[in-house]
Order: structure tokens, then C-alpha cells, then sequence
């Protein structure tokens, strides 16, 4: 499957928080459609399962590039950009960027809003979870700015915590709601870029075991054991999948946030 037929030629993508999960399943689906030729850097702190999805594109004519980096810090980022560039310098200028900013944390959801009282817990949870894909993504337009017949995509990995208040996932909610305004405003700024804010939906794998396990609020715990119960949680692929359907679409409007459930 070409993931944009509108687009004909190389890709560069970057996928965060690809060493499981969402992300190693986006990681997957694109070293498998992207057209040969194109470039796909991945990034997490879990070096091991990056170069796995390395070992597994060889041959594919996809170019794997995998980044060990702590995405929390600048060091991280820099990292990040060093290595896209780094790309771009061997394969030369690709003829579509797309950038997936999915790497993010639940934060302490065992705490309600009143509890967080230190600045500093609450600074390193947005360090991740919203400076990150803020100036990593802005650091990327930057280097790969905008020229003709060169398509710039930008998706942010959201959710309906973006939208909705959870009872004892104040942080969580908040970073979600905060990125999706920061995509929306650059989607106001930047025509040329297409940016989406795609939330997900739930999905079973580590975080929602976790939120399974930690969620503070009793209710808001019971209805996540309810729905892993009842199988009602997406598998990753399910989702990747969707994902790069509205991507292989290009029908959404920038800036907007479309969820998996969404028709
Ligand atoms: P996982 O916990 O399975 O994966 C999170 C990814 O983020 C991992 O690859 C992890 O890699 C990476 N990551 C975490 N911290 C850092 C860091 N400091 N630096 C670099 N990478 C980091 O979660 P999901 O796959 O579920 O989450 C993916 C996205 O989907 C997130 O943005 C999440 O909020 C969102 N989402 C998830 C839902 C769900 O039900 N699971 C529902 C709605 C949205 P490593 O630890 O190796 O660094």
C-alpha cells in the first residue's frame, strides 16, 4: 500500500516512542509500504526493539534509522534532528517529510489534580509530553522547509483526553489538550503543512494496563478493567492501520482531530 498516493516518490518519516506498542506498530506498517528509497528514523529510549525494527526492514528498500534517545531533553531532540539530517545528506532531499509525534507517558494517574503540588513533577511530565513533540516538530519544518512538489505531513498522536476530563488524569488530559492546540495553531500558521491530531482510541497494550492497574479514580479504573474484560480495547495494528488510511485519504482537514471511532 503506497501511504499517500498522492505523493509519488521518497518518503522521510519520523516515528517517536517506536520500541513498542502504537508507535512499533506504525514503525512496522510504514517500513513495509513506504515506496524503496525512502527513510523511516525511529526513536525511543528502548535502544534493543528499535534495532529490531531495523532488522526486520532489511530488504525492504526502506532505509531504518534507529535513534536510542531520551526525548524528555534537549540532548535527546538534538539527537533526533542530527540523525534526520544525517538521512537526508545520504539518500538526498526526500520528496515527502511526515512526521508522527507518538512517544508519551501517563504521568502519576493516581493522583488528583490537588495533589500535584510540586512544579517540578508537573514540569518534567510536559517536558515529554508536550515540549517534546512541539520543538522537535518545529526543529524538522525548520530544517526541511517548505519548496515546491515537497509535501510536509505532522500528526500528533492525541486522544479523547484532549477533549474530555478523567477523573485523576489531570496531567494527562491537560498535555493531551495542550498539543492538540499547539498542532491546531500551527496548522493556522503553516497552510502548506498538513498536521492531524489523531486520537487512537483505546488500545490494549502496556499503557492501558497500567491505567488498568494505577487509575486513582475507582470508577474511571472499573471501566477500563470493564472494557479489557468485555474486549473492547483495538489492537495497535488495528489503529496503525487506521492512521495511515487517513493519511493514504488526505482528506482531513488540517489541524483537525479525528479518532479512530470517528466515521
Ligand atoms: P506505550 O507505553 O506502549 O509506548 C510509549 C512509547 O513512548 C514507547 O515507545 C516509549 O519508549 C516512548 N517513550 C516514553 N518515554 C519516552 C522518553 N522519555 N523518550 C523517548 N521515548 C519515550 O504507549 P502507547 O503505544 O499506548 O502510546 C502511544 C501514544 O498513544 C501516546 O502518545 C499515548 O498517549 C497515546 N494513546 C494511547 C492510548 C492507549 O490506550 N494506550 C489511548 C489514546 C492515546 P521507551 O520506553 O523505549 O523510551
Amino acid at each position: 500500500m503506497a501511504v499517500q498516493p498522492g505523493v509519488k516518490g521518497t518518503s522521510l518519516c519520523i516515528v517517536t516512542g517506536a520500541s513498542r506498542g502504537l508507535g512499533r506498530s506504525l514503525a512496522l506498517d510504514l517500513s513495509a509500504s513506504l515506496q524503496p528509497g525512502s527513510q523511516l528514523v525511529v526513536a525511543a529510549r528502548g535502544g534493543e526493539a528499535l534495532r529490531e525494527l531495523q532488522d526486520g526492514a532489511a530488504g525492504s528498500g526502506v532505509d531504518v534509522c534507529p535513534v536510542q534517545a531520551d526525548l524528555s531533553g534537549d540532548a535527546g531532540l538534538r539527537e533526533v534532528v542530527r540523525a534526520v539530517q544525517r538521512q537526508q545528506q545520504q539518500h538526498g532531499a526526500p520528496d515527502r517529510l511526515l512526521i508522527i509525534n507518538n512517544a508519551g507517558t501517563l504521568g502519576d494517574i493516581s493522583k488528583h489534580m490537588v495533589d500535584f503540588t510540586q512544579p517540578g513533577e508537573v514540569t518534567s511530565y510536559m517536558d515529554l509530553n508536550f515540549m517534546s513533540p512541539t520543538c522537535l516538530t518545529a526543529a524538522l519544518l525548520q530544517a526541511f522547509p517548505r519548496r515546491e512538489n515537497f509535501q510536509r505531513t505532522v500528526v500528533n498522536i492525541s486522544s479523547l483526553c484532549a477533549l474530555q476530563p478523567f477523573k485523576s488524569w489531570s496531567v494527562y488530559c491537560a498535555g493531551k489538550a495542550a498539543r492538540d492546540m499547539m498542532f491546531r495553531c500551527l496548522a493556522a500558521e503553516e497552510p502548506d503543512v498538513r498536521v492531524l491530531n489523531y486520537a487512537p482510541g483505546p488500545l490494549d497494550n502496556s499503557m492501558h494496563e497500567q491505567a488498568r492497574r494505577e487509575t486513582g479514580d475507582p470508577e474511571l479504573r472499573q471501566m477500563f478493567v470493564d472494557m479489557h474484560r468485555q474486549g473492547q480495547l483495538l489492537s495497535c495494528q488495528e489503529s496503525a492501520r487506521k492512521l495511515l488510511e487517513i493519511l493514504a485519504k488526505d482528506e482531513f482537514e488540517s489541524g483537525a482531530h479525528i479518532d479512530y471511532f470517528d466515521p
